[in-house]
């Protein structure tokens, strides 16, 4: 079972990767993710210096500041994305993150993000909703460096990436300045040595006793990274402040939905509530579904059969409005949800199955996709092709069943259709 959980992943990071190189517009979403608030709670607890901080939600009670003092306020915006102190309010606003000296400034600003979308480089392009704020200590930085530890394939492991230009788009550092950015595997038994911590901590460029102090923070959030098994922990600013301290500005972490098991109390913090209903819903019956901007609803098992159906129906002039990945072994009832989820999106004129069975067995979805629309008649024309295990079994309860389906066999042929019923 942990294996095909594994291909999971692996499948939904492929279709991902096709949807960012496709529909950039489209929504991506992350696997389980936590709200900065949530991710400093655990660096907090695993140690690493981060700010002291209150959290503000709609009822704006200023009792929850009563006995928070600062010199300097800093007041950041509550969503799943980055990019936060370069976006925009949907009212006008400016800036997800925002720093007063004044405590009477603070309301006033968490009442312009909360209620209002945030939109940065990062959310879908109206944004996310902004539903709490945090109010944290500001740190007087004197400079941001970049630190993330990630589970990365190349090394079949883990490995620190570093890079003294912090605070700013990491991506745009390793196209324009490579050299500023240092990656390094980590033994995953061995962990991070005090050795490679300095090394890093030099390579960012701290200097003097600042090093010792910016190696111990890094061994600190390798801890953190193997306790909680994460796939990515990201701190995007690690800064160094003008009283001599190295403190975690921002945290992004990501954890391996294997895990969940030994992870509930941080699988039970998942923030769904800027997720798409329908795949919420798909999850719920664990499936995958993946909102797509075209007017064609697939149904599909494996990433692999959802890239090779996009590129059918795109080269026979549609677009895909979303994808929903069977997985393997499912049963009768899921794929009854699985159409009903499909047909519930506005954008979809005309719905394409294409199934090659290998684990999954064609009856099943045939009897699945038959007792869904008996039960409700199908709300657009359906293309289905059934290719594998049981194929000539599911043909024959497709045909028996006397419902309107356009049953082709071949690829090609039955992308043609179903573009063209969607016209
Ligand atoms: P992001 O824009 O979503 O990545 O949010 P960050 O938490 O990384 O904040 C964006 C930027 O705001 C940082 O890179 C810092 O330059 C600045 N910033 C955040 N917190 C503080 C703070 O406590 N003090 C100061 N002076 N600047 C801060
Ligand atoms: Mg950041």
């Amino acid at each position: 079972m942990a294996a095909l959980n594994k291909s999971r992943n692996l499948s939904i990071l492929n279709v991902l990767f096709y949807k960012v190189n496709y529909c950039p517009r489209v929504n991506v979403k992350r696997n389980l993710n936590l709200q900065e608030y949530h991710s400093k709670d655990l660096l907090r607890r695993h140690q690493v210096s981060i700010q002291n901080f209150r959290l503000l939600d709609s009822k704006l009670d200023s009792k929850i500041l009563s006995d928070f003092k600062a010199k300097e306020y800093v007041v950041k915006a509550q969503i799943l994305a980055g990019g936060r102190g370069k976006g925009h309010f949907d009212n006008g606003f400016k800036g997800g993150v925002h720093l007063t000296k004044n405590p009477s400034e603070i309301l006033p600003l968490a009442k312009n993000m909360i209620g209002h979308k945030l939109i940065t480089k990062q959310t879908p392009k109206e944004g996310i909703l902004v539903d709490k704020v945090m109010v944290a200590e500001s740190v007087n930085i004197i400079r941001e460096t970049y630190l993330s530890i990630i589970m990365e394939r190349t090394y079949n492991g883990a490995a620190l990436v570093a890079s003294p230009a912090g605070g700013m788009d990491i991506e745009a550092v390793a196209e324009k300045t490579p050299h500023l950015l240092k990656t390094v595997p980590i033994d995953i038994y061995e962990g991070v040595t005090d050795k490679v911590a300095i090394e890093i901590a030099e390579f960012l460029e701290f200097k003097d006793g600042m090093v010792q102090k910016c190696a111990e923070e890094i061994k600190k959030l390798w801890n953190l990274f193997i306790k909680v098994d994460a796939t990515q922990l990201e701190i995007n600013p690690l800064v160094e402040t003008d009283d001599g301290r190295v403190v975690a500005v921002d945290a992004k972490i990501n954890f391996d939905d294997n895990a969940e098991f030994r992870q509930k109390e941080i699988f039970a913090l998942d923030d769904v509530s800027g997720v798409d209903p329908r795949e919420r819903e798909a999850a719920s019956l664990n499936l995958t579904y993946i909102d797509m901007d075209g007017s064609i609803g697939c149904m599909v098992n494996g990433a692999g059969l959802a890239m090779a159906t996009m590129d059918l129906i795109m080269l026979s002039g549609g677009r895909p409005a979303n994808f929903l990945d069977l997985g393997g072994g499912v049963g009768q009832a899921q794929v009854s949800a699985a159409l009903r989820i499909l047909e519930s999106d506005p954008k979809v004129k005309a719905i394409f199955v294409n199934v090659f069975a290998g684990i999954v067995n064609c009856a099943t979805v045939a009897n699945g996709i038959v007792a869904a629309c008996k039960e409700r008649p199908p709300k657009y024309p359906l293309v289905i092709r059934l290719e594998g295990t049981n194929a000539s079994a599911a043909k024959k309860i497709l045909e028996e069943s006397g419902l309107p389906f356009k049953i082709i066999n071949d690829a090609d042929e039955a992308a043609k259709a179903v573009v063209k019923l969607a016209q």
